[in-house]
């Protein structure tokens, strides 16, 4: 997932929130990424298949988040499935492979980051500057692949059971690609966070002048089977978009139809100020909010209201993330799809 919530140091179990998001069960299989260790670009655990032929250099990213294991899980088929382009290049890569190993299916919500969220580390200035951190050795080493890639797809996960969504980024150009693939049903419009630059907007993919172009995928709850079969259909779709796979690829492996989309637009934050935030109920992630006005949440005894109609609850934070100083939830306003903001 990308919302702002730290990794806790010691995990204790939360007594006000003791379901749940701590201990659910990974319902399908952990890859074994050994395997693909030994890259063929000279960095660890990314490959680069080359057709020879003209066409976009793609790039399909699973573990942004170490304990985001779906897109791991999609990643690991496509090179069993012997994925290889017909035109253009494909990238498959692991990317937080030090917090991926550290993974376990008893203790599911930890491994998240080693030292820092991989995920908000992504401009040329802190890439290049002098702070060292497992996350930023990492990146450092992924960039010259993320600087080749022309079409990005970065597959990830919630901690709370909610619909899978298609994080599009600030620009029409990310809109329209996820209105292309046709799935997930959500596809959110924001601008990112303030704590830092998320790898799907660095360089040219978050440059609406570069057509270069990137979507992040939370395919659902981290450990439920369908969170694993929507980063593998959408990585599919991302594919069949892409145009580099020849027909007979999807012979065998079917890209899903298109469904039918809604389009939000990230409004504005719920930060929290206090120590006595409680949400009025418990959101899990897209509820739609009819009337503005309505009491979402109490922050110290002041009510929390939505500030218009039919308001989009993006990603709220789970128990143990909820903290003053973060992110509680953002809030979204449906948009048509090709509408700018
Ligand atoms: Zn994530």
């Amino acid at each position: 997932m990308d919302e702002e919530h730290p990794m806790d140091e010691e995990h204790p179990m939360d007594e006000e929130h003791p379901m749940d998001e701590e201990h659910y069960a990974t319902e399908y299989p952990v890859p074994d990424i050994a395997p693909y260790r030994r890259g063929n670009t000279g960095i660890d655990y990314v490959h680069t298949f080359d057709s020879g032929r003209a066409g976009p250099h793609v790039m399909i990213n699973a573990l942004t988040h170490g304990n985001e294991v779906c897109g791991a899980y999609a990643v690991d088929l496509l090179f069993r499935w012997e994925t290889r382009p017909a035109r253009g290049k494909l990238t498959l890569s692991f990317a937080n492979v030090d917090a991926f190993a550290r993974f376990s299916v008893e203790r599911p919500a930890d491994t998240r980051w080693v030292d820092e969220d991989f995920n908000r580390v992504w401009t040329d200035d802190k890439l290049d500057g002098p702070r060292a951190s497992s996350e930023l050795a990492r990146a450092r080493a992924l960039r010259p692949a993320l600087a080749a890639a022309d079409l990005l797809f970065d597959l990830h996960s919630m901690h709370l059971p909610a619909p899978a969504v298609t994080i599009a980024g600030p620009h029409p150009k990310g809109r329209e690609l996820a209105r292309r693939l046709g799935l997930p049903a959500f596809v959110i419009s924001d601008s990112g966070h303030a704590s830092g630059a998320r790898m799907r907007d660095y360089r040219g993919f978050g440059d609406p002048a570069s057509p270069k172009n990137a979507l992040l995928v939370e395919c659902g709850q981290h450990g439920e089977a369908a969170a694993a079969q929507t980063a593998l259909d959408a990585s599919l779709a991302f594919l069949r978009e892409s145009g580099i796979m020849a027909d007979a690829f999807f012979a065998a492996h079917p890209a899903p139809a298109p469904m039918p989309q809604q389009f939000i637009q990230v409004t504005n934050a719920v930060t929290i100020r206090t120590g006595r935030f409680e949400f009025a109920q418990r959101f899990t992630g897209m509820e739609r909010i009819a009337r503005a006005g309505t009491v979402i949440a109490h922050d110290g005894g002041e009510p929390v209201a939505t500030p218009y109609d039919d308001c989009i609850l993006v990603m709220p934070a789970p128990g143990r993330y909820v903290r003053p100083g973060l992110t509680a939830v953002r809030l979204g306003r449906i948009i048509g799809e090709g509408e700018t903001t």
